[in-house]
């Protein structure tokens, strides 16, 4: 197709189920799948490793400075990362993913 190549660094089309991410400067993570892509190596730690380019996945929800956030685990390489969730997220899968992850700890809570 003849779109022209252009680094924008957060839109990519989520390979888990296809939907096409835009970048709103928020997220670099698929709002209806959670999943995520290893692109971005993070300075310090582990910088030296070549981009792996693999799915993420969502793995857990956990609690980052009082909001949610996905804990993403790389299906190649093992590689964790956390990333705040986004108010696109699809809270569904938001609240299968917390509940998956936090199974055996406690029961599902009321409301
Ligand atoms: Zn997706
Ligand atoms: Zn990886």
């Amino acid at each position: 197709m003849g779109r022209g190549i252009r680094q924008v660094k957060e839109d990519f089309e989520c390979e888990n189920c296809g939907f096409q991410v835009t970048g709103n400067g928020f997220t670099n993570h698929c709002p209806e799948c959670l999943h995520s892509k290893h692109v971005d190596s993070v300075p310090g730690d582990r910088a030296m490793l070549e981009e792996c380019g693999c799915i993420m996945e969502p793995v857990a929800i956990v609690n980052s400075r009082g909001g949610n956030a996905i804990l993403h685990k790389c299906i190649n390489c093992g590689v964790e990362s956390i990333n705040r969730t986004s108010p696109d997220d699809n809270t569904q899968e938001v609240e299968r993913i917390k509940y998956k992850g936090n199974r055996g700890r406690e029961r599902r809570q009321r409301y």
